[in-house]
Order: C-alpha cells, then sequence, then structure tokens
C-alpha cells in the first residue's frame, strides 16, 4: 500500500535538542511499511498512491512510545484506588491478578491496546504474564511492542525466567519485527542476585534488553542498602546487569551517584510521573538526570496505577513537575519532553529508525487536529503541542505503514466487543476472588 498524507503540518521530531521543528504545507509518502518522504510538498518527488489523505488543519508528528507499562491491568483500573502502596500491591492488587486466565488476558491487552491507538501511541514497551496470548494480540491488532514475561522468583526456582526466555525464543522480530522482547525481571527487591546474574548472563547471550524496576520507592532503596550495602544502580552496575541495554522503569529514589552510573551504562529511565504520585512514590529527580545527559523516556505504568494509557498526561506533566519542584521553568524543554515521548523510547525498543518521520523510517505516525479551541492561536505551536494538546485530538494513528484508528474507528478491534467484555471480565475477576476467599 502507497500512502500520501498532504495538506498537513509536518513535525518531523526531535532528538531533545534546541527547539522541536515545524514544516508547514507538508506531506508525507508511505510505500508499504516505510516513509520514503517527509517535507515540504513543494519539493516532493512524483509519487503514485493507493491512498491519498487530506490532512488539512492537522498536524502530522511520529507516534508516541509508552516505554513503561503493563498493558492487561486495564481490567484492574481504579482497584485499590488511594490505598498505600503495600496494602494496594498485597490486599487489592496481586489477589485480583491471580484470578486471570489467557481469554481475559487477551481481551484486556485489546481494551489497552485500543486505549493507547486512540491517544496517538504506537509502541509500548510491557512487563507482564501470559505474553505468548500477549504477542498473539498484538500480532492482530497491529501495534508495535517490546514484551517481557514479569520474572518474580524467591524461590530460585527459576520458572518465570524460562518462560520468560521461551517465549522470547519464540516471538522476538515476530509480526514483520513489530514484535520484540526483553527479558523482564520485575526489580532488584522482587528477585535474589542468583536469579539476577542469570538474567544478566542470559541477556547478553541473547542479545536482549533488560527491562526492570529500579528505585520505585524510598522502601526500594532502603531495603537494596539493608540486603547489599549500597542502592539499587550500584547493586545493579557491581552484578554487570548494566551492561545490557536497560529500560529502568521510575528511577524517584536516585541521588547524584545513581544518576551518574545510569548516565555511564547508557541506560533508559522510563519516567512514569502520574503512577509515582498517584501511589505517593515521588517525584523523579529527571531535570538533574536530562542535565547529566541520561536518556529519558516516559511511561504510564498500569492503568492501576495511573488510570488511563493517555500519554498526554504525561507529557504535560514531566516538564511542570520538574518546573514546580526545581522553580525554574527553564530545566525541561518542549523538545526535551516530545523526545522523552518518541524518540528517546523508540531507540530503547532497540530501533533505529523510529521515532521521528523522515525517509527511511518505519511508517509510525499520528495525526494530532489543530482546529481546536485550545490549540489556537497558534503563536507558538511548541508550546501548544506540549501543554496545550489533549490525547482525544488525535485523528489517526498508523503504525507500520497500516492506519489503525481514524476518525473514532478502529480497523483491527471492535470497541464494543472489547467494552462489554471489559465490564465481563473484571467481574469474572471479581467473582473468582470471592469464590476463593469465601
Ligand atoms: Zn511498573
Amino acid at each position: 500500500m502507497r500512502i500520501r498524507i498532504h495538506h498537513i503540518t509536518l513535525c518531523p521530531g526531535t532528538e531533545g535538542e534546541g527547539s522541536i521543528p515545524f514544516i508547514e504545507n507538508a506531506e508525507v509518502q508511505i510505500d508499504a511499511n516505510r516513509i520514503v518522504y517527509a517535507g515540504t510538498s513543494v519539493s516532493a518527488p512524483q509519487f503514485t498512491a493507493d491512498e491519498s489523505m487530506d490532512g488539512e488543519g492537522c498536524l502530522c508528528m511520529p507516534g508516541m512510545v509508552n516505554l513503561h507499562t503493563h498493558t492487561p491491568m486495564t481490567y484492574l483500573r481504579s482497584v485499590g484506588a488511594d490505598l498505600v502502596l503495600s496494602d494496594w500491591l498485597n490486599k487489592a492488587i496481586f489477589p485480583l491478578e491471580k484470578q486471570w486466565d489467557a481469554d481475559l488476558i487477551r481481551s484486556a491487552t485489546n481494551l489497552g491496546c485500543m486505549e493507547m491507538l486512540r491517544f496517538g501511541t504506537t509502541s509500548f514497551n510491557d512487563m507482564y504474564f501470559y505474553t505468548d496470548v500477549m504477542s498473539q494480540a498484538v500480532e492482530q491488532n497491529g501495534m508495535r511492542a517490546m514484551l517481557g514475561h514479569g520474572i518474580v522468583d524467591f524461590d530460585e526456582s527459576c520458572r518465570d525466567m524460562v518462560e520468560g526466555v521461551e517465549m522470547a525464543e519464540k516471538w522476538n522480530h515476530a509480526a514483520n519485527d513489530r514484535i520484540r522482547f526483553s527479558l523482564a525481571p520485575h526489580s532488584e527487591g522482587a528477585t535474589t542476585p542468583k536469579l539476577l546474574a542469570r538474567v544478566t548472563e542470559t541477556a547478553k547471550k541473547m542479545g536482549l534488553p533488560i527491562h526492570i524496576h529500579v528505585s520505585e520507592t524510598e522502601a526500594d532503596v532502603k531495603g537494596c542498602w539493608k540486603r547489599h550495602g549500597k542502592t539499587p544502580p550500584a547493586f545493579l552496575e557491581e552484578i554487570g546487569l548494566l551492561d545490557s541495554p536497560v529500560i529502568a522503569a521510575h528511577c524517584v529514589w536516585c541521588d547524584e551517584r545513581d544518576i551518574t552510573i545510569l548516565q555511564k551504562h547508557g541506560v533508559t529511565i522510563a519516567h512514569n510521573p502520574i503512577s509515582n504520585l498517584k501511589l505517593a512514590s515521588g517525584v523523579a529527580p529527571i531535570s538533574r538526570m536530562l542535565k547529566k545527559q541520561c536518556k529519558v523516556a516516559i511511561g504510564t505504568d498500569g492503568v492501576a496505577s495511573n488510570n488511563n494509557l493517555n500519554l498526554w498526561e504525561e507529557l504535560k506533566l514531566m516538564p511542570m513537575l520538574q518546573k514546580g519542584v526545581t522553580l525554574d521553568p527553564t530545566v525541561v524543554t518542549p523538545a526535551q519532553t516530545l523526545a522523552a515521548a518518541t524518540s528517546v523510547g523508540a531507540k530503547a525498543l532497540g530501533y533505529n529508525d523510529l521515532g521521528m518521520l523522515k525517509a527511511g523510517y518505519l511508517a509510525d505516525l499520528i495525526l494530532l487536529d489543530l482546529n481546536k479551541p485550545h490549540m489556537n492561536p497558534q503563536i507558538d505551536l511548541e508550546s501548544n503541542l506540549i501543554y496545550s494538546a489533549q490525547g482525544s485530538d488525535v485523528r489517526l494513528t498508523m503504525v507500520d505503514g497500516k492506519v489503525l484508528y481514524r476518525d473514532g474507528r478502529f480497523t483491527t478491534l471492535d470497541r464494543d466487543t472489547l467494552l462489554a467484555q471489559a465490564r465481563e471480565g473484571a467481574q469474572t475477576m471479581r467473582r473468582r476472588l470471592d469464590s476463593v476467599q469465601a
């Protein structure tokens, strides 16, 4: 399929330097799953398209990357809201998570993907269970995802580890390379040193990245000090885990030495400002991390600690929080913020041809409606984009050259069925839990 999107304002994307570029009277030409041209219409080469889309009044920009989530947790939306973290996990979340089955995971994954597509997210990085079913769902719904089977082993049985490796062998680079795999040990505190050593060795051998929660709460850091006499980043460095490409979720409780370690090893920090606020974990020192040239991307975390998968909320909150905490409005720029939602996350997923709209890059893009009251006037479009835009302004979402969402319609997912399944599925899980507890 050859697609031409014209009459657009083009945002080719950014790696975080300077200000965000915009090109008026532009067009994008797509052949199969690749962009062959992105620039002004005047200098565009001749292109015969199967479909020509008029994007008048729209901004065409790279699709967003949600770099840390647990997608099936859509079915746990609002479960245990406003509890303290330990009660939230142990009393509300964990008991319900024992009630999953493959069908529920499939529909909960698709509900999450539908929500992400609606809000312009084209890729996500996930850590959860039933990754075989999740991979099947992603294969069919057309999104791009890096999945990792959550490894939580206290008994050193390495059961999760074995399954994680099996799934990676089965699915890494599947679905035209839309699906990739990581190894995903939950965190230092929810695993053993022996297991983390095995993960480190296996990741190197298989060439897989590692996705792990790091220093999410003050208790995580205190526990690590008690167990190992150092902070989680220092411990992970010591055992060699940071020598692989690593996506470290949260990094809220990091001191200057931790930040230096993360920078030195090229770790990508997945910042989840809303989850960190909702669970009262704190505010990550993002401005100091950016100042030290750390790679910072953003994520929603699971729906249960958010309550949605609308990455535009994180996009606004990331700079706002840093301004408020440092009392300095210049600490995080719009370009750094947009990069955190696009190009930085794309690289962390292992792609060198994703996260920007350039010739040769993968065609993952969105159209954003600029003809909205809150987007006008356009005195400073980059400020409008970061501080005014809403997820609901997304009119079209394309992944790998295929339109998956357009003006209220999903092309691979049935909205009404998924909504009915969500209500039913949540009740099923609750009923199962009640019968276990009775
Ligand atoms: Zn998480």
